[in-house]
């Protein structure tokens, strides 16, 4: 993180991957929202190896307002959530928004996160007023939304909607945290001590199609799970105790039948009980195994995982 006091009010964090469609109107609506506020601003955006034309358009755009645009070129593609990780690491504001390059979330909202920023809160969420996405992403995302409040203590109405405002504080904190988690929103409440949410506008992506195949989709919600929360592993640990202890009794029944009434036919429900009960053993094995690879994966995980191949931005200030 670049070190010391902030040097600008406000840093807009955009990733972009593939968006050389929507860039040009995301320059258009943004800047002048900027503009606007009458406050110092820069926005960085983090090529997160497109393979399209995007680098070119953010030069361009730099080359036209160098002073407030900040540029961070990946080597490859790493994710939306690794390319925010990377501006954070890298941005010089006080307070800091993270935003969509598709514009479905229109960047006229900004000034309705500062207003609330204004008001003292260090973290600001937003959900959807009136969703735009496929009935599947709506109904999968309501399934994941529910669970998570369950299992974890993050509350959050709506947890796929990024346009959210942070305090350098909160920022700080999750780049000192070392935990480059896949999930910032979320780790971004755990570490906030005065959380708010505003409804925002939702739009239909400008141009192209989501960059989330179902299988990113899963993978990012199994982190959010596992990242947050030993439970999984803790309920197919006391899943396997319980089912030990039914076959534990299921031997004893069987061991008294044999000695009051006899053998059974050859003796193969005897087998049964006794293999059940030295399968769920190695079930709690398993268990228990996958409880502490899973203490360690947490501690160790914590490595870069991302490469920066050029970072394009006015000399330093
Ligand atoms: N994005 C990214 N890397 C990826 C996928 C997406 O930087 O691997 C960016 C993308 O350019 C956009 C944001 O993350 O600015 C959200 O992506 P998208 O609109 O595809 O997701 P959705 O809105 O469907 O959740
Ligand atoms: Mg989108």
């Amino acid at each position: 993180m670049s070190s010391g006091q902030p040097s600008v009010y406000l840093s807009v964090v955009i990733p972009v991957y593939n968006e050389e469609l929507n860039l040009p109107k995301l320059f258009e609506q943004l800047y002048p929202v900027l503009d606007k506020l009458g406050r110092s601003y820069e926005i960085l955006f983090t090529n997160d190896g497109s393979v399209d034309r995007s680098i070119q358009l953010l030069r361009e755009q730099h080359q036209r307002r160098p002073e407030v645009t900040r540029v961070i070129d990946f080597n490859a593609n790493y994710g939306q959530h690794m390319a925010i990780m990377a501006a954070f690491e890298r941005v010089r504001g006080e307070v800091i928004i993270t935003l969509d390059a598709d514009l479905q979330n229109p960047p006229d909202q900004i000034p309705l996160l500062i207003e609330k920023m204004d008001a003292g809160f260090d973290y600001v969420g937003s959900y959807r007023l009136k969703r735009h996405d496929s009935l599947f992403r709506k109904y999968a995302s309501k399934t994941v939304n529910f669970v998570r409040s369950r299992i974890t203590s993050i509350e959050m109405s709506d947890q796929g909607c990024m346009l959210r405002a942070y305090s350098r504080a909160i920022i700080e904190a999750i780049v000192n945290s070392g935990a480059i988690n896949t999930f910032i929103p979320a780790l971004a409440y755990s570490f906030s001590g005065n959380p708010t949410e505003v409804g925002v506008r939702h739009e239909e992506r400008h141009a192209g199609v989501s960059n989330y195949s179902l299988y990113k989709l899963i993978r990012l919600n199994f982190d959010l799970i596992t990242g947050f929360s030993l439970m999984p592993l803790q309920l197919f640990t006391m899943f396997a105790m319980a089912s030990s202890a039914g076959s534990f009794v299921l031997v004893l029944v069987l061991a008294g039948r044999r000695l009051i009434i006899g053998p059974e036919e050859g003796g193969i429900f005897t087998l049964f009980g006794i293999l059940f009960f030295l399968l769920s053993v190695t079930m709690v094995g398993i268990g228990l195994i996958g409880e502490y690879v899973g203490r360690t994966y947490l501690v160790v995980r914590t490595r870069q995982r991302y490469h920066v191949r050029e970072l394009i931005e006015a000399v330093s200030k």
